[in-house]
Order: C-alpha cells, then structure tokens, then sequence
C-alpha cells in the first residue's frame, strides 16, 4: 500500500494534522482501539492569541503579547522562530477549527493561568479534553482512520503497522507525520531524562512510550530539550482526580500536613509538582473558602472530586490556624509574603475552609524532536529530514529544558496548531 500522507498517533495533533492535509490523501494509524491519547484525559484548553472569541469578549490580545508570555515562563529558552510561528498561527488555527470543522471553541473565562497575561484559553463547553477529541474525530470523520494499529518500525519511505491478529503490513509513504506524542508512559526513559519526577504518578496517557523519539533518531533526527515536562502540584490523592489550579490563581493556598505554606503558589502548577512530592508523605493540602469551591464546581474534575469525598469542609491540620492568620496578614498588605506571592489582587479567604489532599504528578513530556516553524523534523546540523514532521508531544515544545518552563497550554499549543503546520508542510513537500 502507499498513502500521499501518514500519520502515526491520532489524539489531538494527528487529527488536527489530518485534517490540515486532507486534501492530499491521508491514512492515520493509531494504536488503541478507539482514540483518545493525552488529549482526552486533559482539560481541553488551548491557548491561542487575538481570536473572534476574545474579541467578542473584549479581550485584547496579539501573537506578540502571547509569544512574550511564553518566552518570560521559559526564560527565552525556546527556539524563538517556533515561538512565533506558534503565535502567529494559533488564533487562525482556532477559527478554522471552529468555522471549518464545526469545534464548539469557546473563551474559558473567570480565572487567568499564572504567567498568561490575557485570558486566552479555548474549549469545548463540557471544558474537558474529552469532549474536544470528540469534536475532533466528528471532524476527521471521512479521512481513513485504522485503529488497533501499533506502528513499529519507520524507514525514510515506509513504516510497518502491527494488527492485534499478529500480522503486520507496510506501508509506503510520501510524507510521514509523528504525532504519537513524548516518553511519558514509558519509565525507562523517564528515568533516564526526567529523574527528579521519575518515582511520581504519571497522570497521562501510557500509550506515549516514546516511539517518535526512538524512530526520529534511528533516522538521524536531534532530539532537544529531553529535561522539559509538564508537571502538576494538585492531583486529589487517593483519588487521582485534576484539582484545577485556579483555585490557587484566585486565592487558595497549599499547605503540607504540618498546616505550613512552602512555596509560592502562583509561579506555576508545573513546577509545583516538585515541592508538593517533597513534602512529609509526598503530599500537601489545597486549602480555600466557599468562593473558590463555587468556582471549582465549574469544572467537570472537581465536580468529579467533590462527588467521589476528596473535597473537605470539615477537617483538622495542626498549625493552619497559624498559617491562615499569617495570609490574612499578606492579604491585608500587613506583612510581605516571605515566598514572593502578591496576596492583596484577590479576595481573602473567609471561614468556611475547603480542603482536599493532593498530590504532584507527571502530565506530559516537552522535549523530542528537534523541528523548524513548519514541523520539519531536523538533524544535527539543522537540517529537515526531507519529508518527516512532527508535532505535539513528539516534537520538542516551546517550554525549554525544565518543568518551570511549561506556560500552561504549551501542551495543546504544540499539539493543535503544530499539527495544523505539520499537516500544510506535508502537502507542500508532495507538491514540490
Ligand atoms: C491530565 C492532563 C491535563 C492536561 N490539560 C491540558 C490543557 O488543558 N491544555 C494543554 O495545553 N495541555 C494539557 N495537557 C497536555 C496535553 O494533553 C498534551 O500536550 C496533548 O494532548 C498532546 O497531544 P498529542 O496529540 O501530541 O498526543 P496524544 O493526545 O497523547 O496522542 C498520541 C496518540 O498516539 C498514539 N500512539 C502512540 N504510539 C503509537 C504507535 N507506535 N503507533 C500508533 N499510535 C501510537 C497514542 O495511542 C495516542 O492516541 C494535559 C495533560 C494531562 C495528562
């Protein structure tokens, strides 16, 4: 068999890919027997800079604005040409899929991320990464989509498909697209490039094993940035369900189960996985008031965790009273927050507390494939491999080398409007 275009992995960036290469004949493979990826299990927010969406809301925001976000959060670690072109693309990215495929793309509104310095992220209405692939595959609806088809081994012109039955094929290829995301699910490597979170929960899909990394650099592919990830300070334990972090955004603090802060809550919910495993037991306490669990009934997980006992309003940690005396101090401009955080820009917490036990985790990796602005896969010298491209998770992001690089939706960012680049790079190397 040959396909114009293929495209291994079809969470959100291959579907997205696939659709942006329609036209050219595109067969996706896809290992799970119905697609879901880390794409599912997220939030389903994309960031992207001066949509209609924004606009309708009276947001202000430029691709300039949002590449300037992401370089303060990276320390202008990332390449600075991918950081534009990502901006640049992101808000017609969200349109087309909104106008042209029919994704129910609205502004999350009500809390800003730390480091985003406009609201500026898009989903679906039921805010769940679900309900966006779900939008997603209605749109790829039409485009050949094999499912239960491990691809295994990739050459510069074709690639090999495993079936559960044990048979394999070969498929032949014009342009290839790897979009079977980072390392997450698979512990050696983990081991291997991100030891400071490598005993911690992974939280995302254990599919992504790493295959992109392995085959790109069999072939003479760079690999960049292998010690970037996105980690998360608030996974209810033992639950396992998101906390979102606007609770900390909008007011809430974490405690460990001394009752004592340890951080600065709002640097990111990225690099917080790291102080919160750090902490006695591996744990710590999200602790807020009434108007933040109103605000936190509003996403899906938290309703999930109040409905499963992990949210508390009636509990007991030694040395919090202190600790809250200490925050009403901050709020009320009395006394400087010795971790650096501004309290006095929200409201301060108020009797009754809220409380729900957390724990840090692995999200996703961030480093991979070195690509240039069109998702050309490079060597070591730079140079595109002549008809290889990648995106998402498999790509290396725009997060640089660190878990405090992750500006929160670099994710779906890399996933959704690379895989849009991927797709229009693939056609236009078959038309060359
Ligand atoms: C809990 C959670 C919440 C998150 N929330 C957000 C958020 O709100 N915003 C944000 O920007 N990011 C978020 N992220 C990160 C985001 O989910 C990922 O960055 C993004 O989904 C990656 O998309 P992808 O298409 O590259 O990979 P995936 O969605 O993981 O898709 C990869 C696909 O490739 C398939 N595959 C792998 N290997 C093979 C193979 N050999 N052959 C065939 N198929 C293969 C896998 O089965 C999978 O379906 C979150 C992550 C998690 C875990």
């Amino acid at each position: 068999m040959k396909v114009p275009i293929v495209v291994v992995g079809a969470g959100a960036c291959g579907l997205v890919a696939a659709l942006a290469a329609r036209e050219a004949g595109v067969l996706v493979l896809e290992r799970d027997a119905s697609p879901s990826g880390s794409t599912a299990l997220s939030s389903g927010f994309v960031p992207a800079a001066g949509t209609r969406f924004q606009r309708a809301a009276g947001v202000e925001d430029s691709p300039e604005r949002m590449a300037s976000d992401i370089r303060n959060k990276n320390k202008s670690q990332s390449s600075e040409k991918l950081i534009e072109a990502l901006c640049r693309e992101s808000g017609p990215t969200i349109e087309w899929l909104a106008d042209e495929h029919g994704v129910p793309f609205e502004l999350v509104q009500g809390f800003l991320y730390p480091g985003h310095s406009v609201l500026r992220m898009h989903c679906a209405p039921e805010k769940t990464g679900a309900a966006l692939m779900a939008a997603l595959l209605r749109a790829a609806g039409g485009i050949d989509l094999m499912c239960s088809a491990t691809v295994t081994e990739v050459t510069p012109k074709s690639i090999l498909v495993e079936r559960p039955d044990g048979t394999s094929e070969k498929i032949e290829y014009g342009s290839l697209i790897l979009a079977c995301s980072g390392f997450g699910g698979n512990k050696a490597m983990v081991k291997q490039h991100l030891p400071e979170i490598a005993n911690a929960l992974y939280f995302g899909h254990t599919g992504n094993q790493g295959d992109a990394i392995r085959w790109g650099s069999a072939l003479g592919a760079a690999v960049r940035h292998m010690g970037a990830y996105q980690g998360h300070g608030s996974v209810a334990t033992p639950h396992g369900i998101l906390i979102t972090w606007a609770l900390m955004t909008e007011g809430g603090i974490q405690v460990n189960a001394r009752g004592e802060r340890f951080s600065n809550e709002h640097l990111g919910y990225s690099e917080q996985c790291l102080p919160v495993l750090e902490q006695p037991g591996g744990i710590a306490w999200c602790i807020y008031d009434e108007r933040l669990h109103k605000l936190g009934m509003t996403f899906p997980d938290y309703r999930e965790a109040n409905a499963a006992g992990a949210i508390k309003s009636s509990f007991a940690l030694d040395g919090l009273e202190n600790t809250l005396r200490l925050v009403e101090a901050y709020s009320a401009g009395k006394a400087k927050d010795p971790f650096g955080r501004d309290f006095t820009t929200k409201p301060k917490l108020q009797p009754p507390y809220y409380a729900v036990k957390v724990t840090g985790a692995l999200f996703h990796t961030q480093g991979g494939l070195a690509i240039d602005a069109e998702a050309r896969v490079l060597d070591w010298n730079g140079r595109p491999l002549p008809n290889l491209y990648a995106g998402g998770g498999a790509a290396c992001g725009v997060s640089g080398d660190h878990v405090w690089g992750y500006l929160s939706g670099n994710g779906l960012l890399a996933a959704v409007t690379l895989g849009r680049i991927a797709g229009a790079s693939a056609i236009r190397h078959l038309l060359r």
